[in-house]
C-alpha cells in the first residue's frame, strides 16, 4: 500500500496524530490515538512477555528519563553522539551527509535492479542474475561504484573525518533534491541530545540531558538489580521506555522521530561468551518477528560497516518498510564498554563474581534494542491492504483491512446489533457486550448499515465481529464473522468466549516462540 495512504488510513481512523496539530504540528513528534495506543500497547506487552515472562533470567525495570549527567559522559553520548550534517546554500534544506551517499548508494541499487529486470526478459528462463552482475560491465561498474562509496562512507564515519565526507559528496556529484545543485556548506558533527536545567542550578552544572536511549538506565542499575533479584551470568535486564533524539532530518512519519520509545534488553554475559549469545538473540528475535506472521521476504540481516565505538559486533534487522530495506532493530555485541565506563566515572565498582570460574569480572553485555514506532509502522505497512472481496459488487467488491495478527489487534471484537431502533435486538446486544467486554476489549456499534459497520471494524483489524438478530432473541444464537476469511458461522452466545480466546489470546503468539 503506498505510504501516503496509510499515513492517512492513522490519522482518520484514531491511531497516530501529528502532536499539536492545532497549531500546525511540530515536527517528528507524533501523538498516538484510542486505536492506536491499543496496538502499542499489545505490541509492547508481546515484547515484554517475551522477555520477561519467557525467560527465567531476564528481568524488567523502569529507570527515570532523567539521569546524573555523568551517565552520558561516561557512555560517549557527550562526545561522540553526532550526526553529521550539510546544508545546501540554494534550497537552505538541511540533510544528514551519511544519507545523501546512502542515497546515492541506493539509487544505484535501483539501476542494477532494472538492468537485471530487463536482461531477465531478454534471456528467458537460463537467465542467471547473479553471473550477469559479475560479468555485464554497465551492472558491474554501479556495483562497484556504490561498494567503494560505501567503503569510503564507513571509513569516514569511522574516523569521525567530515572533511573527507564532504569530500566523497563533492566527488560523487551528489546534488540536493530540492534545488539540484552542488552548492554544499561544510559538513558539521550536530550532537543528538536535547538538554535542559535541573531545577534552580544555573550553567553547566545544572544541565541535564533527556535519554537518547534508554540502556543506560539498565547499565547504571546492573548491580542493583543482580543483588536484588540474585541473578546468575548469564542474565538479561529489559525496559521499555521514552528516548529523545534531537534528529536532523525527520522524514517518513514516525519512522524517525524526536522523541520515541524503545524497547531494549541488556543481556549481561561472561567474557568470551559474547559472540555465542550475540548469534542466539539474532535467532531469537527474527523468530519474534516472524511469529506475527511476517514473511522472510520482508525482513534480512544487515551487519554494520562500521561499528559504533562500543561494539565489537553489530547487526541490523531490517524490515521492507514503504520506502525501502531500513533498520526495525539493532543487535549489538558492546563488550564491557558501558559497565568499564561507569566503573571508571562513578569510582564504584560493577563487576560480578563468578562462582563457577572463581573470579571477579565485568561482564560483556549483548543487547537487542527495537523501536516500538518501528514495529508500529511495520505492522501497519504490512496489514493493512486494499482487498478484493469475493462475490461482492459496486463499492463493496474491495474493502481496506488491517489484517495484524488478533493478539496485537487493538479491539478483538464488535457487536453489532442488526437494527438499531429495535429495542430487543440492542439490548440484547448490549448484554452480550458487558459479557464479552470482561474477557476482550470489545466494542459496540448500532450506527449505520451492518455492511458499513463491518468495513469500519475491518479498517481497524478488529478480527470477529458478532452480529445480533431477530434469531438470537428466539434461540440464543449469533453469527460471528471472521474479518480474514470473512466467513461467517451460527454460534451460541455461550460459546463466544471459548470461540473467540484461543484466536485472539497473546497466549497463543507467545507459544509460537517457544516451538
Ligand atoms: P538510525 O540509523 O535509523 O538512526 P540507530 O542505529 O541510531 O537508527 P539505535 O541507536 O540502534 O538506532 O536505536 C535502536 C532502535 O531504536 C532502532 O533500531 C530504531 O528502531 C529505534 N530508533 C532509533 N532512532 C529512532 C527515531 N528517531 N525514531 C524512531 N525510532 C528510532
Amino acid at each position: 500500500m503506498d505510504f501516503k495512504q496509510i499515513v492517512s488510513h492513522c490519522k482518520e481512523y484514531g491511531f497516530i496524530f501529528q502532536s499539536s496539530e492545532i497549531y500546525d504540528g511540530l515536527a517528528a513528534v507524533y501523538d498516538y490515538g484510542p486505536y492506536g495506543i491499543e496496538l502499542k500497547n499489545n505490541i509492547k506487552t508481546y515484547w515484554w512477555k517475551a522477555m520477561t515472562q519467557l525467560n527465567d533470567n531476564i528481568v524488567g525495570i523502569d529507570s527515570a528519563i532523567f539521569m546524573h549527567p555523568k551517565t552520558w559522559k561516561a557512555s560517549g553520548h557527550v562526545d561522540a553522539f553526532n550526526d553529521p550534517m550539510i546544508d545546501n546554500k540554494d534550497s537552505n534544506k538541511r540533510y544528514r551527509a551519511d544519507v545523501l551517499v546512502e542515497d546515492y548508494m541506493d539509487k544505484l541499487d535501483g539501476k542494477v535492479d532494472k538492468e537485471i529486470k530487463k536482461a531477465a526478459k531478454r534471456f528467458g528462463e537460463s537467465f542467471d542474475a547473479e553471473m550477469y552482475k559479475e560479468t555485464n560491465p554497465r551492472v558491474k561498474g554501479y556495483l562497484d561504484k556504490k561498494a567503494s562509496a560505501g567503503q569510503r562512507l564507513a571509513q569516514a564515519m569511522t574516523d569521525g573525518d567530515m572533511t573527507a565526507l564532504k569530500g566523497l559528496i563533492e566527488e560523487l556529484e551528489i546534488v540536493c533534491p530540492v534545488s539540484g545543485s552542488r552548492n554544499w556548506t561544510e559538513v558539521r558533527q550536530f550532537n543528538l541530545m536535547f538538554s535542559t536545567q535541573l531545577g534552580n542550578i544555573a550553567g553547566e552544572e545544572g544541565k541535564l540531558y533527556l535519554r537518547p536511549e534508554t540502556a543506560q538506565g539498565i547499565f547504571v542499575n546492573f548491580l542493583n538489580v543482580q543483588k536484588s533479584t540474585r541473578q546468575k551470568v548469564p542474565f538479561g535486564i529489559a525496559q521499555i521506555g521514552k528516548a529523545f533524539r534531537n534528529e536532523i532530518v525527520a522524514r517518513q512519519f514516525i519512522f524517525r522521530m524526536r522523541e520515541f520509545e524503545q524497547m531494549e534488553m541488556q543481556f549481561f554475559v561472561a567474557p568470551g561468551t559474547e559472540m555465542e549469545w550475540y548469534n542466539k538473540w539474532k535467532e531469537n528475535r527474527i523468530k519474534w518477528h516472524k511469529a506475527v506472521g511476517t514473511s522472510d521476504e520482508k525482513l534480512r540481516f544487515h551487519d554494520h560497516e562500521n561499528l559504533a565505538h562500543y561494539a565489537n559486533a553489530a547487526v541490523d534487522i531490517q524490515f521492507e518498510f514503504p520506502f525501502g530495506f531500513k533498520e526495525l532493530e539493532g543487535i549489538h555485541s558492546r563488550t564491557d564498554f558501558d559497565l568499564t565506563q561507569h566503573q571508571e566515572l562513578s569510582g564504584k565498582k560493577l563487576q560480578y563474581f563468578d562462582p563457577e570460574r572463581n573470579e571477579n569480572y565485568v561482564p560483556y553485555v549483548v543487547e537487542t534494542s527495537i523501536g516500538c514506532d518501528r514495529m508500529f509502522l511495520a505492522m501497519m505497512s504490512t496489514y493493512l491492504m486494499n482487498e478484493t472481496v469475493p462475490d461482492a459488487e459496486g463499492k463493496d467488491s474491495t474493502r481496506m483491512v488491517f489484517k495484524i495478527h488478533p493478539a496485537l489487534a487493538p479491539v478483538k471484537v464488535a457487536v453489532l446489533p442488526l437494527l438499531k431502533n429495535k429495542e430487543e435486538l440492542t439490548s440484547k446486544a448490549a448484554e452480550v457486550y458487558k459479557k464479552l467486554n470482561l474477557h476482550f476489549q470489545t466494542q459496540y456499534d448500532e450506527k449505520d448499515a451492518i455492511g458499513r459497520r463491518y468495513r469500519r471494524q475491518d479498517a481497524i483489524g478488529t478480527p470477529f465481529c458478532v452480529t445480533i438478530d431477530f434469531d438470537t432473541l428466539e434461540d440464543g444464537t449469533v453469527t460471528l464473522r471472521d474479518r480474514d476469511t470473512l466467513q461467517q458461522e451460527r454460534i451460541s452466545i455461550d460459546e463466544l468466549v471459548a470461540k473467540i480466546s484461543p484466536r485472539v489470546s497473546m497466549a497463543g503468539l507467545l507459544a509460537k516462540l517457544e516451538d
